[in-house]
């Protein structure tokens, strides 16, 4: 039927279009025509049938007319429709199909492939003729394909349905790759698959891509997770859109909660404007840095330190914050603070403690510099008056007792004197006003001067006193000879005191090492001893051993000053002794530099040399005569009247003021009268005016001859400011009687025929 009425088509088609029309009126007219011959024949029996026949005939061409129309008008759209679109489709289609990147594949129900393309081709490895007649699963998939795809594919297929998935295929050369594909069922009337068409696209790179990115984010996020900085992510309007634990513990909120949370929930009311500078300077992609205040889910202030810097988060543009909590560190920055305030404060007192306690030390030296003098001042008198009684007229006439009791005021003068010394010395060494000098310092000399002190003594207690030398020694030593010699007659001294039998000697020994010099002076006696127990305290001030039956009159000063002078010297003193056998006080000291320094292999055969000659000290003080006029100016009378006795005997003229400004005038009295003045003793306390300021007067006035000062004061200093005043000596009272003879006596004699008148 279908081809019959494909030939008419085609005959209509080359016959023109009016067939129909002929077939009609020929339907037509054959009716009618029947009609006419039943009506002719009428009378018979045939009339109905033939009229039927020929109407049915005629009905039939008609039917046929009308057909042929319909068809002639379905081929003419048809036709046009094929001829103008038809064959570019088709062409397309085919060249689409041809070069698609994507491969298509083309199975019956059962799976076996029936074509593919090129791109199936391209995309596998095989070729149309590889794979024809194949299961495309047997060829495509592999051991690590997912077979839950496969399944799940047969099951949508089974129903009739399309299926898009994704699935690890293999490709010809065993290489793997990821197809994103899609089956389309073709089905026949009953639903059931007749053939399928799928199309797949590799998809490899992308998914490659996808988990790069994916093991990115997983990265960054383990890193965003595990950071202790808190890290908090707003949007541009100031919303948190993600926060890390650091910041969720910093907060006290849990992920979900922290989230979506507006900056205002999170920053402190007054710190709003640090957090719109935050915005404003992130946005616009520069880093940001600042302190804020924020608030904890429990409404705690915490300080919080921001770093900002913009961050594009799931494609959107967003402002990291880093935040450090630095509560602790403020806190502790403030504690900081405070305690530096405090010890500001506290510096200050201390500052006034110690101006005070400074000030308390120099008012307890100005008050031992003025007690010395107000003991110093009587002491002349006491122990000069004394001696000038011991000494003075025929003692054989004087009652025993007499004598007894001068010998005692003078024993216990001396005594209160050497005390007065020694705290003196003590509180100079304490207040660390005591200062050594380095000098050259004849070894040998010093030995005999120390020798020359304390020999009477030894003498007087009948004790042997033997200075031996233990090699050879430097003829010099760099040291305080003054202080050497002090240190060396107490350590003597205190020898022969606790010494009634045997010997006391004196060991020097120079000890050189690799670098260091040492004279060592050990003071070896044979007396009471010192017990271990008592060795320890020893040198601390007035602390005296009780073993000898009481002290015998010492201080309990004089190894605390000794050792304290050993120590400014630079070296220290040591005590080993024995109770009952007696003691070794070692004194070592530093030599100073030995270069070109002689040494002297035989010191004692040269120091006994040295010693036949007296010292000055052994000379006979009551043996010293001498003529001049010397103006005493002194406001004590038992001094003035001690003093001028003493200088009248020598043989002296002494006229006697009690102040400067009376000195002064005498000067220039003595000058206009031209019987000037040869010496003048100053007193320096005086009252109207002192001796500094008389001296200085006297000195600017062109006053040349001698002057020498006498005073009590025996501070450090003392004698500087007399000879800076112009004073060209000092005696520090009491004035003892050998000392002031000697001194007038040298400085008449070098002033002797020389005078020059004042100014
Ligand atoms: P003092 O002026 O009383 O002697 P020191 O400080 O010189 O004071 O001595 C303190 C004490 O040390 C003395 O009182 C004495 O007990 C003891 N001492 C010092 N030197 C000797 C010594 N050579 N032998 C025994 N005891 C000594």
């Amino acid at each position: 039927m279908r081809s019959v009425v494909l030939n008419i088509r085609k005959y209509i088609a080359d016959r023109g279009g009016c067939a129909w029309l002929w077939l009609g009126v020929s339907g037509a007219l054959l009716i009618a025509g029947g009609w006419v011959l039943a009506w002719r024949t009428a009378g018979g029996g045939s009339l109905p049938t033939a009229a039927a026949i020929s109407t049915l005939a005629g009905l039939g061409l008609v039917v046929l007319a009308t057909r042929l129309r319909l068809l002639r008008q379905w081929h003419t759209r048809t036709s046009t429709y094929l001829e103008n679109i038809g064959p570019s489709v088709g062409r397309v289609l085919n060249q689409v199909v041809a070069n698609t990147e994507s491969s298509i594949l083309l199975c019956d129900q059962s799976g076996r492939v029936l074509w593919v393309n090129n791109g199936f081709t391209r995309l596998t490895g095989y070729t149309f003729a590889e794979v024809q007649g194949c299961n495309a699963a047997d060829v495509l998939t592999g051991p690590e394909t997912d077979l839950c795809i496969l399944d799940d594919l047969g099951r949508c297929l089974d129903r009739c349905e399309p299926y898009r998935g994704e699935i690890l295929n293999y490709r010809k050369d065993g290489g793997s790759y990821m197809v994103a594909f899609e089956a389309l069922p073709i089905c026949d009337a009953q639903g059931r698959p007749k053939s399928i068409v799928a199309m797949g696209r590799d998809v490899t790179d992308r998914l490659r891509a996808e988990q790069a990115l994916r093991e990115e984010e997983s990265r960054y996020r383990a890193i965003f997770e595990a950071v202790t900085d808190a890290l908090v992510i707003y949007n541009q309007d100031g919303t948190v859109i993600e926060a890390n634990p650091a910041a969720c513990a910093m907060y006290g909120y849990t992920r979900s909660q922290i989230l979506g949370l507006s900056y205002a929930e999170i920053v402190q009311q007054e710190c709003h404007p640090v957090f719109a500078e935050f915005q404003k300077t992130v946005s616009a992609g520069n880093s940001f840095h600042a302190v804020s205040r924020d608030v904890r889910s429990d409404g705690a202030v915490i300080d919080v330190e921001v770093h900002g810097v913009r961050l594009t988060f799931k494609g959107e543009l967003t402002l990291l914050a880093v935040l450090t909590d630095i509560t602790e560190q403020q806190r502790a920055q403030r504690e900081l603070r405070e305690y530096a305030e405090a010890l500001q404060v506290a510096n200050h007192s201390l500052e006034e403690y110690s101006f005070a306690a400074q000030e308390a030390s120099r008012a307890k030296s100005a008050f031992l510099a003025n007690m010395s003098h107000e003991i110093r001042t009587p002491m002349t008198a006491i122990l000069g008056f004394a001696e000038m009684l011991r000494t003075d007229g025929d003692l054989s006439k004087a009652p025993p007792s007499r004598i007894e009791a001068i010998d005692t005021v003078l024993r216990n003068g001396e005594h209160l004197l050497r005390l007065i010394n020694d705290v003196l010395d003590l509180s100079k060494i304490e207040a660390g006003r005591f200062s050594v000098e380095h000098n050259e310092c004849c070894v040998l000399t010093l030995v005999s001067d120390v020798q020359d002190m304390v020999e009477i003594r030894a003498r007087a207690k009948n004790l042997p006193f033997v200075v031996e030398y233990a090699g050879p020694v430097p003829e010099t030593v760099q040291t305080d000879a003054m202080r050497l010699r002090q240190i060396l007659v107490n350590l003597i001294g205190n020898a022969v005191k606790f010494t009634d039998t045997g010997e006391v000697r004196l060991r020097v020994e120079h000890i050189e090492t690799a670098g260091s010099s040492v004279l060592e002076f050990a003071v070896i006696d044979t007396g009471v001893g010192i017990s271990t127990s008592k060795l320890d305290t020893v040198f601390q001030p007035f602390n005296q051993a009780e073993e000898h039956g009481g002290h015998r009159g010492g201080t309990g000063l004089g190894l605390t000053i000794s050792r304290e002078l050993a120590r400014l010297l630079g070296g220290d003193i040591t005590v080993e002794s024995t109770p009952g056998q007696g003691s070794a006080f070692r004194l070592r000291v530093p030599a100073g530099a030995m270069d070109g320094v002689r040494h002297i292999s035989n010191p004692a055969q040269v120091a006994a040399s040295h010693r036949l000659n007296p010292s000055v000290e052994e000379v006979d003080s009551s043996q010293i005569r001498f003529s001049g006029r010397i103006l005493l100016a002194e406001d004590g009378p038992d001094n003035q009247r001690l003093i001028e006795c003493i200088l009248r005997r020598a043989g002296a003229e002494v006229l006697v003021v009690d102040n400067g400004q009376a000195a002064i005038q005498e000067v220039e009295a003595g000058f206009f009268e031209d019987n000037p003045f040869d010496l003048v003793l100053m007193d320096m306390q005086m009252p109207v005016m002192d001796g500094y300021e008389a001296t200085r007067r006297l000195r600017r006035g062109g006053y040349t001859l001698p002057i020498v000062a006498l005073t009590a004061h025996a501070m450090k200093g003392d004698r500087l400011k007399c000879l800076d005043a112009g004073c060209d000596d000092y005696a520090s009272k009491p004035i003892q009687r050998p000392q002031l003879l000697r001194l007038v006596s040298h400085y008449l004699a070098s002033v002797a025929g020389s005078t020059a008148p004042p100014a």
